[in-house]
Protein backbone atom coordinates (compact mmCIF):
# COMPACT_ATOMS: atom_id res chain seq x y z
CA UNK A 1 0.00 0.00 0.00
CA UNK A 2 2.43 2.43 0.81
CA UNK A 3 4.86 1.70 -2.05
CA UNK A 4 2.42 2.31 -4.60
CA UNK A 5 1.43 5.94 -2.41
CA UNK A 6 4.82 6.69 -2.43
CA UNK A 7 5.32 5.96 -6.31
CA UNK A 8 2.85 8.11 -6.83
CA UNK A 9 3.53 11.18 -4.67
CA UNK A 10 7.32 10.78 -6.30
CA UNK A 11 5.27 11.43 -9.52
CA UNK A 12 3.04 14.36 -8.47
CA UNK A 13 6.63 16.00 -7.12
CA UNK A 14 8.10 15.03 -10.64
CA UNK A 15 5.08 16.62 -12.12
CA UNK A 16 5.18 19.89 -9.66
CA UNK A 17 9.17 20.24 -10.17
CA UNK A 18 8.94 19.17 -14.09
CA UNK A 19 6.47 21.56 -14.54
CA UNK A 20 8.12 24.29 -13.18
CA UNK A 21 11.33 23.72 -15.00
CA UNK A 22 9.61 23.01 -18.08
CA UNK A 23 7.92 26.65 -17.75
CA UNK A 24 11.74 28.44 -16.86
CA UNK A 25 13.02 26.80 -19.82
CA UNK A 26 10.55 28.25 -22.32
CA UNK A 27 10.84 31.31 -21.14
CA UNK A 28 14.75 31.11 -21.39
CA UNK A 29 14.51 30.04 -24.55
CA UNK A 30 12.24 32.87 -25.88
CA UNK A 31 14.64 35.33 -23.83
CA UNK A 32 17.96 33.93 -25.15
CA UNK A 33 16.40 33.83 -28.83
CA UNK A 34 15.41 37.55 -28.46
CA UNK A 35 18.97 38.56 -27.17
CA UNK A 36 20.94 36.60 -30.10
CA UNK A 37 18.37 38.56 -32.44
CA UNK A 38 19.33 41.55 -30.68
CA UNK A 39 22.95 40.79 -30.65
CA UNK A 40 23.29 39.43 -34.35
CA UNK A 41 20.97 43.05 -35.41
CA UNK A 42 23.57 45.62 -33.34
CA UNK A 43 26.57 43.61 -35.09
CA UNK A 44 25.15 44.46 -38.56
CA UNK A 45 23.94 47.73 -37.52
CA UNK A 46 27.76 48.30 -36.51
CA UNK A 47 29.62 46.46 -39.55
CA UNK A 48 27.57 48.69 -41.90
CA UNK A 49 28.11 52.12 -39.84
CA UNK A 50 31.97 51.49 -40.12
CA UNK A 51 31.33 50.65 -43.66
CA UNK A 52 29.50 54.11 -44.53
CA UNK A 53 32.44 55.93 -42.24
CA UNK A 54 29.32 56.71 -39.53
CA UNK A 55 26.59 57.48 -41.49
CA UNK A 56 23.91 55.74 -41.39
CA UNK A 57 23.48 52.78 -43.58
CA UNK A 58 20.76 53.63 -46.34
CA UNK A 59 19.05 50.91 -46.73
CA UNK A 60 19.55 49.26 -43.46
CA UNK A 61 16.92 49.68 -40.27
CA UNK A 62 16.17 47.68 -37.29
CA UNK A 63 12.93 45.91 -38.84
CA UNK A 64 14.66 45.49 -41.78
CA UNK A 65 15.15 41.58 -42.45
CA UNK A 66 18.12 40.38 -41.39
CA UNK A 67 20.37 38.62 -44.18
CA UNK A 68 20.58 34.97 -44.85
CA UNK A 69 23.50 34.54 -42.55
CA UNK A 70 22.98 35.85 -39.78
CA UNK A 71 19.70 34.19 -39.58
CA UNK A 72 21.37 30.96 -40.22
CA UNK A 73 23.68 32.01 -37.26
CA UNK A 74 20.32 32.96 -35.25
CA UNK A 75 18.95 29.63 -35.95
CA UNK A 76 22.20 27.65 -35.01
CA UNK A 77 21.88 29.69 -31.90
CA UNK A 78 18.51 28.94 -30.84
CA UNK A 79 19.03 25.22 -32.15
CA UNK A 80 22.18 25.04 -29.55
CA UNK A 81 19.82 26.73 -26.94
CA UNK A 82 16.94 24.24 -27.24
CA UNK A 83 19.44 21.36 -26.62
CA UNK A 84 20.94 22.89 -24.07
CA UNK A 85 17.28 23.24 -22.03
CA UNK A 86 16.72 19.96 -23.21
CA UNK A 87 20.15 18.37 -21.60
CA UNK A 88 19.52 20.31 -18.69
CA UNK A 89 16.08 18.92 -18.40
CA UNK A 90 16.91 15.63 -18.91
CA UNK A 91 19.26 16.18 -16.01
CA UNK A 92 16.55 17.66 -13.79
CA UNK A 93 14.14 15.01 -14.39
CA UNK A 94 16.78 12.24 -13.58
CA UNK A 95 18.20 14.15 -10.27
CA UNK A 96 15.07 15.18 -9.36
CA UNK A 97 13.05 12.02 -9.95
CA UNK A 98 15.56 10.80 -7.52
CA UNK A 99 14.89 13.60 -5.36
CA UNK A 100 11.30 13.32 -4.86
CA UNK A 101 11.55 9.37 -4.15
CA UNK A 102 13.41 10.22 -1.33
CA UNK A 103 11.22 12.97 0.01
CA UNK A 104 8.38 10.93 -0.66
CA UNK A 105 9.58 8.25 1.36
CA UNK A 106 10.06 10.63 3.87
CA UNK A 107 6.74 12.67 3.67
CA UNK A 108 5.43 8.84 4.10
CA UNK A 109 6.98 7.60 7.07
CA UNK A 110 5.76 9.49 9.92
CA UNK A 111 2.11 8.54 8.27
CA UNK A 112 3.35 4.58 7.69
CA UNK A 113 4.50 4.70 11.24
CA UNK A 114 0.82 5.87 12.31
CA UNK A 115 -0.81 3.42 10.40
CA UNK A 116 1.45 0.42 11.63
CA UNK A 117 1.63 1.40 15.57
CA UNK A 118 -2.39 1.61 14.64
CA UNK A 119 -2.61 -1.61 13.37
CA UNK A 120 -0.62 -3.47 16.80
CA UNK A 121 -2.61 -1.63 19.15
CA UNK A 122 -5.91 -2.87 17.06
CA UNK A 123 -4.31 -6.63 17.27
CA UNK A 124 -2.79 -6.31 20.60
CA UNK A 125 -6.22 -4.97 21.89
CA UNK A 126 -8.36 -7.47 20.36
CA UNK A 127 -6.00 -10.17 21.32
CA UNK A 128 -6.48 -8.78 25.07
CA UNK A 129 -10.23 -8.83 24.83
CA UNK A 130 -10.21 -12.05 23.30
CA UNK A 131 -8.97 -14.09 26.66
CA UNK A 132 -11.21 -12.93 29.18
CA UNK A 133 -14.25 -13.13 26.41
CA UNK A 134 -13.62 -16.90 25.64
CA UNK A 135 -13.05 -18.09 29.33
CA UNK A 136 -16.27 -15.98 30.24
CA UNK A 137 -17.92 -17.83 27.20
CA UNK A 138 -16.50 -21.00 28.10
CA UNK A 139 -18.17 -20.99 32.00
CA UNK A 140 -21.53 -19.92 30.77
CA UNK A 141 -21.73 -22.45 28.35
CA UNK A 142 -20.80 -25.36 30.49
CA UNK A 143 -22.98 -23.96 33.58
CA UNK A 144 -25.75 -23.73 31.17
CA UNK A 145 -25.02 -27.53 30.05
CA UNK A 146 -24.93 -28.70 33.22
CA UNK A 147 -28.05 -30.13 34.23
CA UNK A 148 -27.58 -30.51 38.06
CA UNK A 149 -26.81 -26.95 38.21
CA UNK A 150 -28.00 -26.01 41.08
CA UNK A 151 -29.14 -21.75 42.68
CA UNK A 152 -25.85 -21.79 44.73
CA UNK A 153 -23.61 -23.17 41.63
CA UNK A 154 -25.12 -20.69 38.93
CA UNK A 155 -24.89 -17.92 41.57
CA UNK A 156 -20.86 -18.52 41.72
CA UNK A 157 -20.66 -19.15 37.80
CA UNK A 158 -22.53 -15.17 37.73
CA UNK A 159 -20.28 -13.80 40.27
CA UNK A 160 -16.95 -15.18 38.23
CA UNK A 161 -18.60 -14.04 35.39
CA UNK A 162 -19.30 -10.62 36.89
CA UNK A 163 -15.36 -10.46 37.98
CA UNK A 164 -14.42 -11.08 34.01
CA UNK A 165 -17.23 -8.18 33.06
CA UNK A 166 -15.47 -5.73 35.42
CA UNK A 167 -12.11 -7.08 34.10
CA UNK A 168 -13.48 -6.65 30.50
CA UNK A 169 -14.54 -3.25 31.39
CA UNK A 170 -11.48 -1.76 33.54
CA UNK A 171 -9.64 -3.07 29.76
CA UNK A 172 -11.96 -1.34 27.78
CA UNK A 173 -11.84 2.10 30.23
CA UNK A 174 -7.60 2.07 29.63
CA UNK A 175 -7.68 1.37 26.06
CA UNK A 176 -10.32 4.41 25.89
CA UNK A 177 -7.70 6.44 28.00
CA UNK A 178 -4.96 5.69 26.12
CA UNK A 179 -6.40 6.62 22.55
CA UNK A 180 -7.97 9.81 23.69
CA UNK A 181 -4.22 10.32 24.79
CA UNK A 182 -3.12 9.28 21.70
CA UNK A 183 -4.92 11.15 19.41
CA UNK A 184 -5.76 14.52 20.49
CA UNK A 185 -2.09 15.35 22.06
CA UNK A 186 -4.30 16.87 24.51
CA UNK A 187 -2.10 20.06 24.69
CA UNK A 188 -5.58 22.57 23.77
CA UNK A 189 -6.76 22.88 26.97
CA UNK A 190 -3.27 23.44 28.67
CA UNK A 191 -3.15 25.92 31.38
CA UNK A 192 -1.23 26.75 34.72
CA UNK A 193 -2.52 24.27 37.38
CA UNK A 194 -1.21 23.12 40.55
CA UNK A 195 0.69 19.70 40.50
CA UNK A 196 0.80 19.51 43.94
CA UNK A 197 -3.18 19.70 44.18
CA UNK A 198 -3.23 17.23 41.33
CA UNK A 199 -1.85 14.28 43.37
CA UNK A 200 -3.28 15.36 46.59
CA UNK A 201 -7.15 14.17 44.73
CA UNK A 202 -4.95 11.35 43.35
CA UNK A 203 -3.56 10.61 46.89
CA UNK A 204 -7.39 11.29 47.91
CA UNK A 205 -8.78 8.82 45.65
CA UNK A 206 -6.00 5.79 46.29
CA UNK A 207 -6.42 6.07 49.52
CA UNK A 208 -9.26 3.77 50.00
CA UNK A 209 -7.26 0.80 48.51
CA UNK A 210 -4.31 1.54 50.51
CA UNK A 211 -6.18 1.00 53.57
CA UNK A 212 -7.50 -2.42 52.72
CA UNK A 213 -3.51 -3.05 52.44
CA UNK A 214 -2.91 -1.05 55.44
CA UNK A 215 -0.30 0.91 53.66
CA UNK A 216 0.40 4.25 54.47
CA UNK A 217 0.58 7.15 52.25
CA UNK A 218 3.05 10.08 53.14
CA UNK A 219 3.01 12.87 51.16
CA UNK A 220 5.85 15.65 51.12
CA UNK A 221 4.88 18.83 48.76
CA UNK A 222 5.79 22.11 48.14
CA UNK A 223 3.72 24.05 45.84
CA UNK A 224 4.39 23.75 42.57
CA UNK A 225 2.37 24.95 38.71
CA UNK A 226 2.78 22.68 35.95
CA UNK A 227 1.12 23.53 32.54
CA UNK A 228 -1.04 21.27 31.70
CA UNK A 229 -4.97 19.43 32.66
CA UNK A 230 -5.38 18.99 36.04
CA UNK A 231 -7.79 15.51 35.11
CA UNK A 232 -4.73 14.24 32.71
CA UNK A 233 -2.37 14.78 36.00
CA UNK A 234 -4.98 13.53 38.22
CA UNK A 235 -4.77 10.21 36.01
CA UNK A 236 -0.87 9.69 35.98
CA UNK A 237 -0.14 10.25 39.60
CA UNK A 238 -3.33 7.56 39.89
CA UNK A 239 -1.82 5.37 37.62
CA UNK A 240 1.55 5.85 39.55
CA UNK A 241 0.10 5.43 43.08
CA UNK A 242 -2.46 1.65 41.97
CA UNK A 243 0.42 0.37 41.06
CA UNK A 244 2.64 1.27 43.94
CA UNK A 245 -0.21 0.39 46.13
CA UNK A 246 -1.09 -2.80 43.66
CA UNK A 247 2.92 -3.88 44.28
CA UNK A 248 3.62 -3.49 47.66
CA UNK A 249 2.98 -6.02 50.46
CA UNK A 250 0.57 -5.18 52.93
CA UNK A 251 1.76 -2.79 55.53
CA UNK A 252 4.02 -1.10 54.18
CA UNK A 253 4.35 2.80 53.09
CA UNK A 254 4.65 4.83 50.07
CA UNK A 255 6.44 7.87 49.94
CA UNK A 256 4.97 10.79 47.48
CA UNK A 257 6.65 14.28 47.10
CA UNK A 258 6.37 16.86 44.58
CA UNK A 259 9.24 19.49 44.84
CA UNK A 260 10.54 21.91 42.16
CA UNK A 261 14.26 21.68 41.23
CA UNK A 262 15.48 24.52 39.11
CA UNK A 263 13.15 24.75 36.21
CA UNK A 264 11.08 21.89 36.78
CA UNK A 265 8.54 20.22 38.66
CA UNK A 266 9.37 16.83 39.94
CA UNK A 267 6.88 14.21 40.91
CA UNK A 268 8.31 11.02 42.99
CA UNK A 269 6.32 8.07 43.77
CA UNK A 270 8.40 5.82 46.26
CA UNK A 271 7.20 2.05 47.26
CA UNK A 272 8.87 -0.64 49.12
CA UNK A 273 7.47 -3.56 47.12
CA UNK A 274 8.30 -6.04 45.13
CA UNK A 275 10.11 -4.07 42.94
CA UNK A 276 11.36 -4.69 39.08
CA UNK A 277 13.89 -6.60 37.41
CA UNK A 278 16.73 -5.28 35.94
CA UNK A 279 15.62 -7.08 32.63
CA UNK A 280 11.97 -5.89 32.48
CA UNK A 281 12.70 -2.32 33.44
CA UNK A 282 13.63 -0.81 29.96
CA UNK A 283 9.62 -2.46 28.61
CA UNK A 284 7.28 -1.53 31.75
CA UNK A 285 6.34 1.56 29.77
CA UNK A 286 5.40 -0.61 26.70
CA UNK A 287 1.95 -1.36 26.01
CA UNK A 288 0.26 -4.75 27.15
CA UNK A 289 3.71 -5.44 28.55
CA UNK A 290 3.36 -6.95 32.49
CA UNK A 291 6.36 -7.83 33.72
CA UNK A 292 5.52 -11.18 35.51
CA UNK A 293 2.44 -12.54 34.73
CA UNK A 294 1.64 -14.51 37.26
CA UNK A 295 2.59 -12.11 39.80
CA UNK A 296 1.04 -9.30 38.09
CA UNK A 297 -2.53 -11.77 37.37
CA UNK A 298 -2.24 -12.30 41.32
CA UNK A 299 -1.89 -8.88 42.43
CA UNK A 300 -5.18 -7.25 41.20
CA UNK A 301 -4.57 -8.78 37.58
CA UNK A 302 -3.68 -5.35 35.38
CA UNK A 303 -3.46 -5.78 31.55
CA UNK A 304 0.28 -3.93 31.52
CA UNK A 305 -1.34 -0.70 30.09
CA UNK A 306 -1.45 1.44 33.13
CA UNK A 307 2.27 2.84 32.81
CA UNK A 308 1.87 3.47 28.91
CA UNK A 309 -1.13 5.67 29.78
CA UNK A 310 1.30 7.35 32.24
CA UNK A 311 4.00 7.59 30.01
CA UNK A 312 1.45 9.40 27.30
CA UNK A 313 0.12 11.69 29.67
CA UNK A 314 3.65 12.82 30.71
CA UNK A 315 4.32 13.51 27.31
CA UNK A 316 1.53 15.08 26.29
CA UNK A 317 2.73 17.65 29.66
CA UNK A 318 6.33 17.47 28.01
CA UNK A 319 7.57 15.50 30.93
CA UNK A 320 9.62 12.40 30.74
CA UNK A 321 8.89 9.16 33.54
CA UNK A 322 11.82 6.94 34.37
CA UNK A 323 11.89 4.57 37.18
CA UNK A 324 14.57 2.89 39.67
CA UNK A 325 13.90 -0.10 41.01
CA UNK A 326 15.56 -2.46 42.83
CA UNK A 327 13.70 -6.55 43.27
CA UNK A 328 12.75 -7.04 46.77
CA UNK A 329 13.73 -3.32 47.89
CA UNK A 330 11.18 -1.32 46.10
CA UNK A 331 10.91 1.23 43.08
CA UNK A 332 10.83 5.04 42.83
CA UNK A 333 8.81 6.33 39.53
CA UNK A 334 9.65 10.12 39.04
CA UNK A 335 8.25 12.40 36.56
CA UNK A 336 9.47 15.89 35.55
CA UNK A 337 7.68 18.26 34.16
CA UNK A 338 8.86 22.02 33.27
CA UNK A 339 7.75 24.21 36.09
CA UNK A 340 4.73 27.11 34.64
CA UNK A 341 6.06 29.10 38.15
P1 LIG B 1 -0.47 -3.28 35.09
O1 LIG B 1 -1.85 -2.90 34.82
O2 LIG B 1 -0.14 -4.70 34.76
O3 LIG B 1 -0.03 -2.89 36.45
P2 LIG B 1 1.30 -1.24 34.16
O4 LIG B 1 1.55 -0.76 32.80
O5 LIG B 1 0.80 -0.27 35.16
O6 LIG B 1 0.35 -2.47 34.03
O7 LIG B 1 2.65 -1.85 34.70
C1 LIG B 1 3.43 -2.71 33.88
C2 LIG B 1 4.20 -3.68 34.73
O8 LIG B 1 5.19 -2.98 35.48
C3 LIG B 1 3.31 -4.37 35.75
O9 LIG B 1 2.77 -5.54 35.22
C4 LIG B 1 4.29 -4.66 36.90
O10 LIG B 1 4.89 -5.89 36.68
C5 LIG B 1 5.34 -3.56 36.75
N1 LIG B 1 5.16 -2.50 37.79
C6 LIG B 1 4.58 -1.30 37.59
N2 LIG B 1 4.63 -0.56 38.72
C7 LIG B 1 5.26 -1.31 39.64
C8 LIG B 1 5.64 -1.11 41.01
N3 LIG B 1 5.37 0.02 41.65
N4 LIG B 1 6.28 -2.13 41.62
C9 LIG B 1 6.58 -3.26 40.97
N5 LIG B 1 6.27 -3.52 39.70
C10 LIG B 1 5.62 -2.56 39.03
Amino acid sequence: MFKTARIRLTLWYLLIIMMVSVIFSFTIYNIQGREVERFARQRLIRTQLELYHGNPPPFFSSDTMLPRLEQDLIRDAEAHILLSLFVANCVILVFSGVLAYLLAGKTLRPIQNMVYEQHRFISDASHELRTPLTALKTSLEVSLRDRDLNLSGAKKTISESVQDVNRLQALSENLLQLTQYQSTNGRNDHRPVSLTQAVSEAIHKIEPLAKKKNITIHYHKTPVMVNGNSYGLVDLAVILLDNAVKYSHSGSSLQVSVQRKDRLAVLSVADRGMGIAAKDLPRIFDRFYRADTARTKTARGGYGLGLSIAKKIAEVHRGKISVESEPGTGSVFTVTFPAAN
